[in-house]
This record gives structure tokens, C-alpha cells and sequence, in this order.
């Protein structure tokens, strides 16, 4: 099991409290404290339960609903600003509830990334012409660099044009967009936000030792 508040993955192998069954299958509701963190974590599931041994077994592909915490499974790095944190967030948490809308809501995030002038600093007016201008900068390495580029292509810019205008529109998705997107951001974050923090963080702490030693800090 991995913590969805502290990502810390532990062991356990405790077994649901049954609710019964209805035509779909065998219901039952999971709680679990995260050693780490402390938090509650609760899971509706629903299998079948083997009547020899009364264990309940959750099938492939079968419902495993996070109820508790009501937080996403992929917090974003304390060092993301908003607004592009809240609308990651958000994207994250209706991610399997509402591709469409989860996608809707990363774009924005997408655009508010490349337009910070501490990240992207982008001046263009649609998400693809800025996605252009932030790779025709040649200084991102070329894996994230046709990542980016494949936001436009997945998500079929071509056919839905107001995915570049009015990024935040709620307009049908394509097949992987969503989870795409939230990747792309995923990366862009430890680029543009998470790798500066620590290089950041670095020079301070070497300045101190310099200033310790009467020598002059480094610009
Ligand atoms: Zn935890």
C-alpha cells in the first residue's frame, strides 16, 4: 500500500470490514493508518469473497475507491507555486473522476507554468505557440523538450483549437491526455521549480561556510 498523503509505501495485508453484496459484487470498506504520516486512509472495494476462507480478493480492474484522505495521489513538490499548485491539484484529484475536466485544468496549470516569469517566462498569447517558444529555446533537454511538444499532439490541438486559446475550456479528451499532461507538469516542476530550490539551497549554505571563514559570498 503507498500513503496517498506521504507517498511512503508499507505493508499490510489486513483484510476489509464486509458491507454485502449487491449484483455487482462483494462489497467492503478498508482502513488503514500510514505508520509514516499517521493519516487514515480508507478504501471502498469491491471483489468477491472466497467462501472456504472468508478472504476477500479485489479483481483486476475491479472498484477500489479512495474515500479518505480526499487528496490527490500525486501531491505536487512544496516548492510549486500558485496558482499552477491549486489547479495541479485539483487536476490530480478528478483525474479518474473526470479526464476531461482533469485535463481542462492541467493546461491551465501548463500555461500559468510556461507564463511565470521565474519559469517558462513565455510571451505568447496560446498555449502551442508558447509551448513553440519555450523548446525553440533549444536549452531543455530533448526528452522533456518532445514531452511538452506531445501535449499538443496528444491532446489533437489540431481538431479542438481552444485548447491553445482558452486552455481552461472543458472540451472532449483524447485517449491518455489527461495523465500526459499531469506527467509533462511533473517534470516541468522539478525543472523549473523543485532543481533551483536545491541549487538554491546549495549556495546558501556553501555562502555561510564562506562568510564563516571571512571570505566574501559568491554572487
Ligand atoms: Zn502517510
Amino acid at each position: 500500500v503507498k500513503c496517498p498523503s506521504c507517498m511512503t509505501a508499507f505493508h499490510d495485508n489486513s483484510q476489509p470490514a464486509l458491507l454485502g453484496s449487491d449484483h455487482a459484487g462483494e462489497w467492503g470498506i478498508q482502513h488503514r493508518n500510514c505508520p509514516e504520516c499517521g493519516e487514515f486512509i480508507v478504501h471502498i472495494m469491491r471483489g468477491f469473497r472466497e467462501p472456504s476462507s472468508d478472504n476477500f480478493y479485489l479483481l483486476e480492474g475491479l472498484d477500489h475507491m479512495l474515500v479518505k484522505p480526499q487528496a490527490s495521489s500525486r501531491p505536487p513538490p512544496l516548492e510549486v507555486p500558485e496558482p499552477p499548485r491549486s489547479d495541479f491539484i485539483d487536476a490530480a484529484l478528478v483525474l479518474h473522476i473526470s479526464p476531461k475536466a482533469s485535463a481542462a485544468l492541467s493546461r491551465r496549470c501548463l500555461q500559468s507554468v510556461l507564463r511565470d516569469p521565474n519559469a517558462g517566462n513565455v510571451r505568447q498569447q496560446a498555449l502551442a505557440n508558447e509551448i513553440d517558444e519555450v523548446i525553440a529555446r533549444g536549452n531543455m533537454r530533448s526528452q522533456l523538450a518532445g514531452d511538452l511538444d506531445a501535449v499538443r499532439t496528444i491532446g489533437n490541438f489540431a481538431a479542438h483549437p481552444t485548447k491553445s486559446t482558452v486552455t481552461g475550456d472543458i472540451v472532449p479528451v483524447e485517449p491518455g491526455e489527461a495523465e500526459w499532461n499531469l506527467d509533462v507538469l511533473d517534470a516541468l516542476f522539478d525543472v523549473y521549480y523543485v532543481a533551483p530550490a536545491k541549487e538554491k539551497a546549495r549556495k546558501d549554505a556553501l555562502n555561510k561556510k564562506r562568510q564563516e571563514a571571512g571570505k566574501q559570498p559568491l554572487p
